[in-house]
């Protein structure tokens, strides 16, 4: 893919940006490497000073910024606002609790490891490589950056290759604010350059959000040259309807957790697992309000549901709903491509999948709904767990013992009860089985890029 913001409204090329060369890549990855050595000798209250500046720059911006994002990956223009706030929030949040999440640990009873003291100290690991995704292209840098950057590492960004501009954001968004030269520098380049980026010696770590394919290789990059890595991938998340659940609010809050970002979010409910008492309650509900939404040219404030961001992107869900279709599922509301420009694709509900439609285990990765109708709790619990995914849930019961047993049985890295996965700065994010490993956020997400080292003193 070429380097270029390609408008999914319209189809246009707006700009193509000429990629790094190597002499360049190699050049950007030494002055990460000089600003590194740097960092490690900052405190946290320089490092503070320069993150709230580097935020200030954001948050003055946020309005331009987010019609860049509108431009480049046809996210709702309030969406993109709100996702370089969020951002913002970040950042400033980073730097108030970092030297809080860092402090030393002391050892309470040294005496028991024979030492006058003893006690763990969070120290950088140097350069990090962050290969990133276009579908949150300012939130998913920052929720990397933020943290790295406070705890004195420095970063390098690989960002998709259709959002530039985006990504040339960040070539000196935190110097703006005062970190050293070099502190986070962009690499322009292809994904098939980046296993010599995570094998160059200056590199510590790579942290990665994308595809299953994209993690895999990173990956394997990354254990043949026995580096830390942090992999979140796709998802294809459960939201579970119990007879107890308020069904009208579930159903309207179903609709956010599918179609938000244009149904481009790893995290986004996609499969709607409804008890049979409560189904068709559910179903008629959901089906309306997803038939309703207003697609459109996503830089009008009224539009709901803007284009995919790619026209391969749309071609992978085509494909899935044209397979569920040919094997007998029902199509309750859309399947259908919108006519004219761009590269938008209906709001859409499955019904009636057979078990061998691709839809019931690949993730859909636009706006397109599967329905499933669960016997008991038992056969919600099968279905949801039934993926090689797991990363995000949610269960809709008012019974307190179906909570406890959804929180303790989903195979997911976070469940939210009688809401939609969200991510905060103050909750970990992260999954389990092909959703990938590790987590962001939180004090957490900040010490994966950290070495803890254990001090002992006679
Ligand atoms: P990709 O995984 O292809 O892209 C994500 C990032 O990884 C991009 O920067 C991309 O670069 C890079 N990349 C791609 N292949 C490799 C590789 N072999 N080695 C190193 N880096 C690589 O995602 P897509 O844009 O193709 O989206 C398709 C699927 O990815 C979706 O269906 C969804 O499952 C998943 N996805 C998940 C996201 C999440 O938030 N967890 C976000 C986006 C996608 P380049 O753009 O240059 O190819």
């Amino acid at each position: 893919m070429a380097i270029a913001t390609v408008n999914p409204t319209t189809g246009k090329t707006e700009m193509l940006i000429e990629p790094h060369s190597a002499a360049e890549v190699d050049e950007r990855i030494g002055q990460a490497h000089a600003a590194a050595a740097e960092l490690g000798r900052t405190t946290f209250e320089q490092r503070r000073a320069w993150m709230h500046a580097a935020a200030d720059f954001l948050e003055g911006h946020a309005e331009g910024l987010g019609e860049l994002i509108t431009v480049e990956m046809g996210k709702p223009i309030a969406q993109s606002v709100a996702e370089v706030r969020k951002s913002v929030k970040a950042m400033r949040f980073y730097a108030d609790h970092s030297e809080t999440f860092l402090a030393d640990v002391p050892l309470d009873d040294p005496a028991r490891v024979g030492a006058s003291a003893a006690w763990s100290v969070y120290q950088p690991l140097g350069v990090v490589l962050a290969v990133m995704p276009w579908n949150y292209p300012i939130w998913q840098v920052v929720r990397f950056a933020a943290p790295a950057l406070m705890a004195g590492n420095a970063g390098l960004l690989k960002h998709a290759s259709n959002v530039p501009q985006a990504a040339m954001l960040f070539d000196d968004l935190f110097e703006r604010g005062g970190f050293p030269k070099g502190s986070f520098r962009t690499l322009l380049i292809g994904g098939g350059e980046v296993a010599r980026v995570i094998a160059d010696d200056r590199v510590a770590a790579v942290t990665l959000t994308g595809s299953e394919s994209a993690g895999r290789s990173v990956a394997a990059t990354a254990g043949d040259h026995l580096k830390k890595a942090v992999l979140e991938l796709g998802g294809s998340d459960p939201f579970v309807v119990l007879p107890s659940a308020d069904i009208a609010e579930a159903a309207k809050t179903a609709v956010a957790a599918r179609v938000n970002n244009n149904g481009q979010a790893c995290i986004a409910g996609k499969r709607f697992i409804v008890h049979t008492d409560v189904y068709e309650e559910f179903a008629t509900e959901f089906v309306r309000r997803m038939s309703e939404l207003v697609v459109g040219d996503p830089l009008r404030p009224e539009t709901e549901v803007g284009p995919m961001a790619t026209e391969q992107g749309r071609q992978d869900v085509v494909d899935l709903v044209e397979d569920a279709r040919a094997k007998g599922a029902t199509i309750l509301t859309g399947g259908t491509l919108h006519d004219g420009r761009g590269w938008f694709y209906a709001p859409t509900v499955i019904a009636d999948l057979p078990n061998d439609a691709r839809l019931v285990q690949e993730e859909a990765f636009g706006p397109v709904a599967s329905l499933y109708r669960a016997s008991d709790v038992g056969d919600a619990l099968r279905i949801a767990n039934q993926t090689t995914f797991g990363l995000g849930s949610a269960v809709w019961t008012n019974d307190p013992s179906e909570q406890e047993r959804f929180t303790r049985e989903l195979d997911a890295g976070a469940v939210f009860i009688n809401g939609m996965t969200v991510s905060y700065q103050e909750l970990p994010f992260g999954g389990i089985k092909r959703s990938g490993f590790g987590r962001e956020l939180a004090e957490v997400g900040q010490r994966e890029f950290c070495n803890l080292k254990t001090v002992w003193k006679a």
